[in-house]
This record gives structure tokens, sequence and C-alpha cells, in this order.
């Protein structure tokens, strides 16, 4: 008999710290039991008892041409029977690097890693390197990783757990980063004006998604641009979540075709470029990265770096991503941001949807439903009737993220089979939320 997702939750949980890897699959904020998944195909995912879900979570993005593509899988087939990693260069790195610089023009060089949280990490560093300077800006509510740095006010899993930051940081660590709430001019210069001449960098997210979607409002982006370049200090766009998602050329697309004048520093990547293997990368201005050893100073290493059976499902992912392909993505988000929209106010649910190119999430509840520009405000939302919300759609078969803090992801894999699911649990779930 196979187990059930109770039973392998109890044994996860007996061995390992909440039963998971990563703490928003354990389902804290929602409740019940995560599914333990056996199986993905296209826009499904299939749990340990055999029940199929139309997926919104795409592994947290990078499945965006929807689960096991066959190209992508035979991609990695064909690498993997060449060897799993040796721990010399590869060809296909700079096939994959060129694929990304074909896309976003202001990256110059860029280097492969393996997590996010590498490409974050590694970009403040060399910041300060080429600075001279150790103080970070961050915006609240913003997430980049779990790196002692960056795990003040962050989005993500902290949000979901309403954690301030993490235990385990030293308190000279955390008084390096500076958290400003999120588009927030005066409290940005104000920043700079109590630490003259020490910021290294602002990190952002190009377009906020680890506190549900907040998109920089019009003229933040450059604004901050201009702030940094004025003070000396880097710009770091995070486009880990946002890039070759949110559009062709990351959000930095939809900001350009905006009027914004976004020209970072330094940009971080991951999840698609990854293809749903291990692949992230920072990338940038030419002479800031050619900092980093062995060409200079900024050391930064990785045995997997690079891993060839990883960087030929990213690369099998970027060749396949065309037009095409986010036009569905934009399509699929669109129909189901709608009709979710539409549901909610039938049922007398006060909501607003909140978009970042082709990411989108539903805050739910009367106090954000004008609007939710920062952190303090997205906290304001109504989680337990995203909760009511989730546990509807799951017992339809369809799977959200299991917080109120993350954004929905679509895939273009998501045809009209799929969706006409999501749509039709939408009544009964939008009145849970209600009740
Ligand atoms: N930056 C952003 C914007 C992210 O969304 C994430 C992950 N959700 C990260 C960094 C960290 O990436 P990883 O989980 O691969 O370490």
């Amino acid at each position: 008999m196979t187990a059930t997702n109770d039973e392998l939750f109890a044994r996860a949980r007996a061995v390992i710290p909440g039963g998971v890897d990563s703490p928003v699959r354990a389902y804290g904020s929602v409740g019940g039991t995560p599914r333990f998944i056996v199986d993905a195909s296209g826009p499904y995912v299939t749990d340990a008892e055999g029940r199929r879900y139309v997926d919104l979570v795409a592994s947290w993005g990078p499945a965006l041409l929807g689960h096991a593509h066959p190209e992508v899988v035979a991609a990695v087939q064909a690498a993997a029977a060449r060897g799993l990693s040796f721990g010399a260069p590869t060809p296909a790195e700079a096939e994959l690097v060129e694929e990304i610089i074909t896309r976003v023009p202001f990256v110059e060089r860029a280097r492969l890693v393996s997590t996010g949280t590498e490409a974050t990490m590694t970009a403040i560093r060399l910041a300060r390197g080429a600075t001279g300077r150790d103080l970070l800006i961050k915006f609240a509510g913003h997430y980049h990783g779990h790196s002692d740095g960056l795990l003040a006010a962050a989005g993500s899993g902290l949000a979901t757990y309403a954690l301030p930051g993490s235990a385990g940081v030293p308190e000279a660590v955390a008084a390096q980063t500076l958290v400003v709430p999120y588009n927030d001019r005066a409290a940005l210069e104000a920043a700079f004006a109590a630490h003259p001449g020490r910021i290294a960098a602002v990190i952002t997210e190009a377009a906020a998604a680890n506190m549900g979607v907040v998109a920089p409002a019009s003229g933040f982006t450059t604004f901050l641009a201009e702030l940094c370049r004025r003070e000396g200090a880097l710009l770091i766009s995070d486009e880990v979540l946002t890039g070759f998602r949110a559009a062709r050329g990351g959000y930095a697309q939809v900001l350009r075709e905006a009027g914004e004048t976004l020209a970072p520093d330094l940009v971080t990547f991951g999840k698609v470029i990854g293809g749903g293997l291990p692949v992230a990368a920072v990338g940038g201005r030419a002479d800031v990265m050619e900092m980093l050893a062995p060409m200079g100073p900024v050391y930064q290493a990785g045995t997997l770096s690079g891993n060839p059976v990883a960087v030929a499902a990213g690369l099998a992912t970027l060749r396949l991503a065309d037009d095409d392909v986010y036009a569905r993505v934009a399509a699929a988000s669109e129909i189901v941001s709608g009709a979710v929209s539409a549901a909610l106010w039938t049922a007398g649910v006060p909501h607003v949807v909140q978009r970042a190119g082709t990411l989108f999430s539903v805050f739910f509840g009367a106090e954000v439903a004008d609007g939710v520009p920062d952190y303090a405000t997205a906290q304001r939302q109504d989680s337990a009737a995203y909760g009511r919300f989730f546990h509807a759609m799951l017992d339809a078969g369809v799977s959200l993220p299991p917080s109120a803090y993350e954004a929905w992801f679509l895939t273009a894999a998501h045809d009209d089979e799929a969706l006409g699911q999501v749509l039709a649990a939408l009544p009964a779930a939008a009145a849970a939320a209600g009740r």
C-alpha cells in the first residue's frame, strides 16, 4: 500500500526539522498536511496518494514551460549520460551566459552559481569590494535568500511565519544592513544622509514578489538608480524571481518599456535560468564583475557551480522560452487573476490583485483592498481568509502557494483544461474565504 501524505509527513518530521527542506513547504501558515509530490507534468503535480492538482507554484518560478517539458528532460538526460560533474569548465556555461546577456543588455559579464542565495551574497561582496564601503540598504519585505546580512525584515518564509529576522545572525553582521520601507523615497534619502560615504549598495527585488507582488511605484526605480549614482553606491537588482519570468528580458524589460531608466551595476538571476535544476547567476558591469577571483581580489567559488546537467536544463529552458511562451504565460495569468478577482467580488470578499509583468498575487482583506505599496501594508492582509481560500482550492484539485505572501505562478503549459479546473474551483473557494 502506498503511504499517505500524513504518513510521509510524520516520517519526514522524525528526521528533518519540520519535515521539510525549506520552511514554506510545511504549510505552517495555512495549516494541514503538505502534499508529497511524486510526479509532475505540464501544469499538473501528482501527490503520493495519486491525487493530481493543477499547480500554481511551478517550483516557485522555475517551471516556466510547465513541469518535465520533454525537450528539457531530454537535454538533461543527454547531459547526465556524458557525466554529472567535472570540476572543470564546460562549453555550455558560456552559452548560458550569452543567452542571459542577449536578453538583458546591461549584463556584460556573469558568473554561474547554484542558488539565488549565493548570487545575492556574491553581489554584495562585489559591491563592498568595489566601493570599499560596508553598509547595505535593503527594503522591508524583500527576500534575497538566507545569507546572514539579508534576513532582516525579509519576505518569503520569514513573512509567512511573521519572523522579524533569524536567530544566529551576529549583531555585528545585522548592523551592516539598513532596512528601509519599499517605495519610500524620503526614507531612502534619509538612510543615505545618516551614513554619508558609507553605503556600498542598495539591493532591491526588481519588483517585489516575496511579500506578495508589489511592483515599484512609477518613477521609483529611476529615482533609486539616480540616488545610488549620486551617492557612489552600487545598485543591485535582484531578478532571481522576476528574471525571464515577468517578461522575456526580466522585469528590467517591463521597466524599460515603462520609460524607467534602470541601470543596475549588478543583477542576480536564479530559478528560470536553471529550468528546475540548481543554477543561479550574478552579473553586471564588466569592470565590477572582473573584480572576482581569479581576475580580482573578491573571492567566490563553488564545487558544483556551472554544473553541466543543471546548465543543460537552464539552456534548454531559455532557448524554448520564446515570445509565444511569454504570451501564453501572460494570457494564463490574466485569465486566472481576472477570474479570482471576479469570484471574490461576487462573494463580497475585499481584496486586491497586484501585478508585475506576468506575475501577480492576491491580497485578501478590507485593510489592503486599496493597494499594497510596502511590507507594513502587506502585513495587514487577512491571512486567515487566504488560508480558507487555499484549502478550498486544494480540495478542488488546485495547488496554490501555501502562503499569502507569495506570488502565484502560471506556466506556458496551463492550457484550457487546466485553467478551466482553476476557474471552476473559484466560486466555492471565494465563498469559503468570505466565511
Ligand atoms: N532572491 C529572490 C528575489 C528570491 O525570490 C529568492 C528565492 N525565492 C532568492 C533570492 C533566493 O534564491 P534561492 O532560494 O535559490 O537561494
